[in-house]
């Protein structure tokens, strides 16, 4: 979330900006945001003292410049000083400078066409955070913001849910303390208009401002909301050209050629008024890759082959995806992630290829559930990195969103025929790690048992039933009878400890055991679905996922629902005989009051270690 506030406040402010030594007195402003809503203009602290000052600041208007200004005693702007050209009707600049130092002073001016009646112009204090608000337009419903479209659309289309981060009274949401800062919703005038989050965050014009190729890596960097067009290749010579529609240049830039290689270069033009082209010449069209950065004000393009990222995002997770329209001509597929995710968007002919460079999959991802998702097909990445790759026509059309946060995606798919595409891709992917060759363990059996979760990640939860402690206690006892038996039993975790999925594939690399047995607990967004589930995915774990699913259904007092094929991360990056059993779902009212049950527990236990040992009989 920190770097939600850096990307929503510092919209303008590219350069992050950190406090200077200032007396505690001032008012640290360090962004100003010109929210994308056109609606408000916001002068941002971070710092949570309260800022006691006398008075509001007054505006004044000179009329006949067409510009409007006010005054800030008492404070300092911890950024350069912002000129913003802003695209919003009625409102043509917003300067912010530091107008005096000793006293300090920051003075804000606001330049207007002649038919804007400044007497829109209100300004409000909510928290440490100026506000002004421009009663020139309103705000749409926006959750996302465009970042890759197929064809030419407009950028003006956001969808997210807002998470503000600025520092809130008690009790309150800024919405509602905006609203009763402009008293919206109260007077007659504003009477229908009450804010919602989601009118407070919007897109914004792209400002490219800086241009820096290194080792090989072009570093695109502005301020605001951009959107990459799918690109266009062009020959004699080869180039590759992307447009960045709602975007502005920074003049310095225009028609500078920056030199990659001895025969590759990047060159950047406003090409029309509202947008900026990119033309990379290169004899190669698909050496360069656009990777998003998580902040989603930079972009780079790396080379493909030897993709390394330009930027350091922490490693991020995707949880959750599911199918989000079911019309007959446009899918909709949304991904949720842990952390903010770093991406790249490859629109091939016949599928979309989405690269989440920091972004591991979670195990409780099941493609198999979602129509437009029955042919894609998750690749572990040599990075550490995932890639989706989904099945399409190449009729069909792509618009993709990320969240202002970059913690979710959106893809959406518009069909121009109404029958979708089933696994329309299978060759592989050179990308997939290397296994390393089975040493000797002397006649011992080695097994890994991975209980789900844990720590940070509580899998999923019913109040306050965990699916990490359940997991936990039924591995533990796993464990204890297989080591009853005779085997030689490892544990991916055996506390409350936070486990990544890579981690947990490391330690069964590691040890290289005979077999690797993931457990989890299943969960629906229905509470109908209930029973077991055994998930295998490579060939060499079939032979074991059956004898521990018969195991289970024979001990377990419950409904079979099934073997399954999944590309799961454990089952899918061990080498050894994988499989992942989800003892029941959480989801199901009766089912989770029996998983917590020492009976269930331990049936569940016993079922899993006599198919274990059923298993190496049979060898
Ligand atoms: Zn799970």
């Amino acid at each position: 979330m920190k770097n939600f506030l850096t990307k929503i406040f510092c919209i303008f402010a590219f350069i992050l900006c950190f406090a200077g030594s200032v007396l505690a007195a001032d008012l640290n402003i360090s962004s100003v945001t010109f929210d994308n809503s056109q609606t408000f203009l916001s002068l941002n602290s971070f710092d949570n003292t309260p800022y006691n000052f006398s008075e509001m600041p007054k505006l004044y208007i000179v009329q006949d410049e067409n510009k409007a200004y006010f005054d800030i005693n008492s404070a300092v702007l911890s950024c350069p000083p912002q000129d913003l050209v802003v695209n919003s009707k009625g409102i043509s600049e917003i300067l912010v400078k530091q107008f005096s130092s000793e006293p300090n002073i920051v003075r804000v001016v606001i330049k207007y066409s002649e038919d804007f009646n400044p007497s829109n112009i209100q300004l409000k204090r909510v928290a440490n955070t100026f506000l002004v608000r421009f009663k020139t337009t309103q705000a749409k419903n926006f959750y996302f913001q465009h970042v890759y479209a197929d064809s030419t659309s407009s950028v003006n289309e956001v969808y997210e849910d807002l998470k503000l981060q600025i520092p809130v009274l008690a009790g309150q949401t800024m919405a509602n303390q905006i609203n009763s800062a402009f008293k919206l919703g109260s007077t007659t005038e504003d009477k229908n208009y009450i804010l919602s989050k989601k009118d407070l965050i919007l897109p914004t014009m792209f400002y490219l401002d800086d241009i820096t190729v290194r080792n090989g890596k072009i570093l695109i960097s502005g301020a605001g909301t951009y959107l990459l067009s799918k690109p266009v290749y062009l020959s004699n010579p080869s180039r590759v050209v992307y447009d960045i529609p709602n975007a502005v240049l920074n003049s310095a830039l225009r028609n500078r050629e920056f030199y990659i290689s001895e025969n590759e270069t990047i060159k950047a033009g406003q090409f029309d008024k509202r947008t900026v082209r990119l033309v990379i010449t290169t004899q190669d069209k698909n050496k360069f890759i656009p990777v998003y950065s998580a902040d989603n004000q930079r972009f780079a393009f790396v080379n493909s082959t030897a993709f390394s990222s330009p930027y350091q995002t922490p490693k991020s997770v995707m949880t959750t995806l599911y199918d989000e329209i079911n019309g007959t001509a446009t899918h909709s597929v949304k991904i949720i992630f842990s952390k903010p995710i770093e991406y790249s968007i490859i629109r091939e002919p016949k599928s979309l290829d989405l690269y989440f460079h920091n972004a591991e999959k979670s195990q409780d991802i099941n493609l198999s559930f979602s129509t437009i998702l029955s042919g894609a097909k998750f690749t572990a990445l040599k990075n550490g990195g995932t890639k989706l790759s989904i099945p399409l026509l190449e009729s069909d059309t792509i618009d993709v969103h990320t969240g202002i946060d970059a913690k979710s995606m959106r893809v959406r798919i518009s069909s121009a025929v109404t029958q979708l595409p089933v696994s329309a891709i299978a060759k592989p992917d050179n990308k997939e790690i290397e296994k390393p060759e089975k040493p000797d363990h002397k006649g011992k059996i080695y097994v890994v048992i991975d209980p789900g979760h844990g720590g940070s990640d509580c899998g999923a939860l019913r109040g306050s039933i965990q699916e990490k402690n359940i997991t936990l206690d039924v591995s533990k006892r796993v464990e204890k009878l297989l080591t009853q038996k005779g085997y030689e039993v490892f544990m991916t975790r055996t506390g409350d400890e936070t486990v990544s999925l890579q981690e947990r594939v490391d330690i069964s690399e590691n040890i290289q055991p005979d077999i690797f047995v993931s457990i989890h607990v299943n969960s629906s967004n229905s509470a109908t679905p209930k029973g077991l589930e055994t998930h295998y995915y490579k060939d060499n774990s079939l032979a074991l996922a059956k004898t521990v699913h018969a195991s289970l259904l024979n001990h377990v007092n419950a409904s079979d629902r099934g073997l399954f094929k999944s590309k799961f991360y454990v089952i899918n990056h061990t080498t050894a005989p994988a499989i992942l059993v989800e003892i029941g779902f959480i989801s199901n009212d009766t089912e989770r009051s029996q998983l917590v049950t020492e009976s269930r527990k331990q049936a569940t236990a016993k079922a899993i270690a006599e198919g274990i040992n059923d298993y190496f009989k049979k060898k």
